[in-house]
């Protein structure tokens, strides 16, 4: 009884009047009331990312954004700067160089972002793009977007930008315009509250002009911007999700308003760091300029499997949360803590965890809810 905790950074609980929007009858999606929501979408889209410029919609999942991102506009045998900050910048790496891109990986430790320090010395005129993950899913770290854009504009050479915002888009400050990012890359399920189904890419007028000659057909940009003109998508739509994300992008711009989103978010992730640290334990980001807002990833003692603490939760408390990934696996725990979230959703969530650890033998001090509500308290 009572609602399952879904506490993994994606994807998020979905709220009821999202639900209940998405519930309604499909329509034509080349009839005039689906035009309508396809404009209001499409406007609300290009706030969300603080762009001027198209942002494109596809039915698919990130993964599927991210190889948009690299298809429009890189061709066979370019050269890529990309960041090792974790698991999501491992896999997207790897896609690029199954597309038959050069990855040049500056390595890392999986405790920090994306070190604005290495482009002077990596980057060169023969890049044609730099990638990075601004919120790395897999660490809780956040990637220093604009000290990103500096240094790569101190070096005089002029690559693309591109960034997945996947799991910080509506949650965490992400400006598309301001930073001089070419390509954001962005998803339904996180910070947007939607169920899994939508991929976006927010594209700028360099990376219009700079298309790529690697093959593409389905995740061209061309035929979509096209027909987006007068509401329209070249295939069909994911007419439902469109009518649960007109629903979120309400929320999140005109009732709450995104600087409000961005301090809750803030917020929560700071009461969440404070229970870690009084429980005695360790998260995994290690620099104090660098913690995610949608996410804190937790390290276990040494002897204890942090996959352990997840199974006891969910068995006892019906909670889900974030299994480590990759090199993290067993070591690491997440807490997802974006989205459709409050002050009492972060209390419960950190009440099951702290009975989690105590349940499965991991010596803490009691005293991390109480040390996150006092937090609360004190900004309230
Ligand atoms: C979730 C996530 C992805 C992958 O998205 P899918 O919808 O699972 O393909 C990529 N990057 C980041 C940072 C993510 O958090």
């Amino acid at each position: 009884m009572g609602r399952h905790f879904l506490q993994i950074p994606g994807p998020t609980d979905v709220p009821d009047r999202v639900l209940r929007a998405i519930a309604r009858p499909t329509i034509d999606h080349r009839g005039p009331a689906f035009a309508r929501l396809a404009g209001e979408v499409l406007e609300r889209l290009q706030a969300v990312f603080r762009t001027r410029h198209p942002v494109i919609v596809y039915p698919s999942s990130g993964t599927g954004a991210w190889e948009a991102a690299l298809v429009n506009t890189l061709s066979p045998g370019d050269r890529v700067l990309a960041f090792e900050t974790g698991h999501f910048s491992a896999l997207w790496c790897a896609m690029a160089a199954r597309l038959g891109l050069v990855v040049d990986l500056v390595p890392g430790d999986w405790r920090h972002g994306a070190d604005p320090g290495a482009i002077a010395e990596r980057l060169t005129a023969a890049h044609a793009a730099v990638m990075v993950v601004h919120n790395e899913t897999s660490t809780g770290v956040r990637s220093r977007i604009p000290e990103i854009r500096a240094a790569v504009d101190r070096t005089g050479h002029s690559p693309l930008l591109l960034v997945d915002t996947i799991s910080s888009l509506g949650s965490m400050d992400y400006r598309h315009d301001e930073w001089g990012v070419d390509v954001s890359v962005g998803c339904s399920q996180k910070g947007l509250m939607l169920p899994p189904g939508i991929g976006l890419n927010a594209v700028s007028p360099k990376a219009l002009a700079h298309r790529g000659r690697l093959p593409r057909s389905y995740w061209d940009w061309e035929p979509v911007i096209a027909a987006n003109r007068d509401g329209f998508f070249p295939y069909t739509p994911p007419t439902n999700l469109l009518y649960g994300l007109r629903e979120s992008l309400v929320m999140l711009l005109e009732e709450e308003g995104l600087s409000e989103v961005f301090r809750r978010h803030d917020r929560h992730a700071e009461a969440t760091r404070r229970a870690v640290r009084a429980w005695g334990l360790e998260v995994v980001c290690a620099d104090e300029r660098e913690h995610s807002s949608s996410l804190t990833a937790v390290l276990t003692p040494d002897g204890h499997d942090a996959d352990a603490v997840r199974r006891l939760v969910l068995e006892r408390y019906d909670m889900s949360l974030g299994t480590g990934l990759g090199r993290l696996a067993g070591r690491a725990f997440r807490i997802g803590h974006l989205g459709h979230f409050n002050d009492l959703t972060l209390a419960g969530t950190l009440s099951g965890v702290e009975m989690g650890l105590r349940a499965a033998g991991v010596p803490i001090e009691e005293v991390g809810v109480r040390a996150a509500l006092a937090r609360l308290e004190e900004s309230a």
